[in-house]
């Protein structure tokens, strides 16, 4: 890229977009696969994926199809009318979650959303407390930042709607912090953004037996983990739980947004007519492209793909043995690398210099998201780069 045009265009995002977003690396024009390319024609591998987004990468037949096909027939309607493909998605969500006939199926535009449903769905308990973990993340809108367990981003957005605890992530923590009066705990099985750090073992299977002994919900939210990043549907069906909720956004359309909350059995019947709404929710655009994503994860045994790739980056990573690698946490295609103090965002740079997009989510971890479809080029491209850009750092 030349410094001209990336000076150009980096002074016409300041100008013209909100300043929420740190400065964009690059400017992107392209995508194919796990491959993306920017406006200079330099060629990324994308281990990010759109922050666990892009499930079959970029520019996938089967998503360019769906897509293609539902927007000659038509691309929303509005949730006064039902279309056959928002009613085959809940159906499909209902078998893959576990929940069954008793499920419902909620639709929004985000995984934010999605959690604000899960927020109200608590409230209509009629108990005043909700339980959440300290660093965990729901996302940024008001309901879903009080449910956020992160001070630094709450801080100038006072007062967030009220009754929310952050715990720590023991159990110990939950035992003293619960009791009749508790609504719900939510809880991701992987915190994502704090660098992908998993519950303890056996969190989740404690966590329910004491919410059920309380009469409590218990909601997971799998924004980043679910839809088949862990290697399973879902990451909680690892501990062989059933919850009263689940939320899921980002890979679910493969790029197309879609949230979506999915209760199980009695939490089913919480939110009545005219309790929740929003106007895009599961519109047919969406939910076709959806339908399309979970064939082709199915069809082509992305499931299985996600676990064993996943296997292979650790040890591709670890095979290194570099001094600034202090561990791979994660499952699946959700990792992250943890580095010494302070050397993530250099070793990323580095990786982005090299053709390699990584994600320096705190000083200390590299998230590693790339899309579900990963294969032997792609993980081989990654090691090679990855091994360079330590050696740099
Ligand atoms: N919950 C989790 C676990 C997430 O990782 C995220 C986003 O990173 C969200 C909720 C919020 O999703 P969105 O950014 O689509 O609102």
């Amino acid at each position: 890229m030349t410094t001209a045009t990336m000076t150009e265009w980096r002074e016409r995002y300041s100008h013209d977009l909100m300043g929420s977003y740190a400065p964009p690396l690059r400017l992107l024009v392209r995508g194919d696969g796990c491959w993306v390319w920017d406006d200079d024609g330099k060629q990324y591998l994308d281990f990010l994926g759109g922050i666990a987004v892009n499930s079959l990468g970029h520019a996938h037949p089967v998503v360019v199809e769906a897509a293609g096909r539902q927007a000659a027939l038509m691309v929303h309607v509005s949730n006064y009318f039902a279309t056959p493909s928002q009613l085959e998605l809940a159906e499909r969500l209902k078998t893959i979650t576990g929940a069954g006939e008793e499920g419902r199926v909620y639709f929004g535009n985000s995984g934010a959303e999605a959690n604000e449903a899960a927020f109200k769905l608590a409230r209509r308990t009629g108990r005043p407390r909700i339980l959440a973990l300290k660093n965990g993340f729901h996302g940024r809108t008001m309901g879903a930042l009080a449910l956020t367990g992160k001070p630094a981003l709450q801080e100038g957005f006072l007062p967030l709607p009220g009754g929310v605890e952050h715990l720590d992530s023991t159990i110990d923590a939950l035992e003293a912090a619960m009791g009749d009066d508790v609504a719900a705990l939510i809880v991701e099985p992987i915190k994502g953004e704090t660098g992908v750090v998993p519950l303890p073992e056996g969190y989740l299977r404690e966590a329910r037996r004491i919410t059920e002994r309380h009469g409590a919900l218990l909601i997971i939210d799998e924004i980043q983990t679910g839809v088949g990043r862990t290697g399973l549907w879902f990451d909680f069906q690892r501990e062989g739980i059933t919850p009263d909720a689940v939320t899921m956004a980002k890979g679910i359309a493969g790029g197309v947004p879609l949230g979506v909350m999915v209760t199980f059995g009695a939490a089913s019947g919480l939110l009545q007519r005219g309790d929740h709404g929003s106007t895009f929710g599961g519109n047919p655009f969406a939910t076709t492209v959806a339908i399309a994503v979970l064939d082709e994860i199915e069809r082509a045994d992305l499931l299985g793909n996600a676990a064993r790739r996943g296997e292979q980056i650790r040890a591709a990573v670890e095979s290194f043995g570099s001094s600034l690698v202090t561990e791979v946490r994660g499952r699946g295609l959700l990792l992250g690398i943890g580095t010494v103090e302070g050397a993530a965002p250099a070793i990323a740079a580095a990786a982005l210099e090299l053709g390699l997009i990584v994600n320096p989510i705190n000083p200390t971890s590299i998230r590693l998201a790339p899309p579900l479809i990963v294969g032997d080029a792609e993980v081989e491209a990654f090691r090679d780069r990855l091994g360079q850009a330590l050696a740099a750092s």
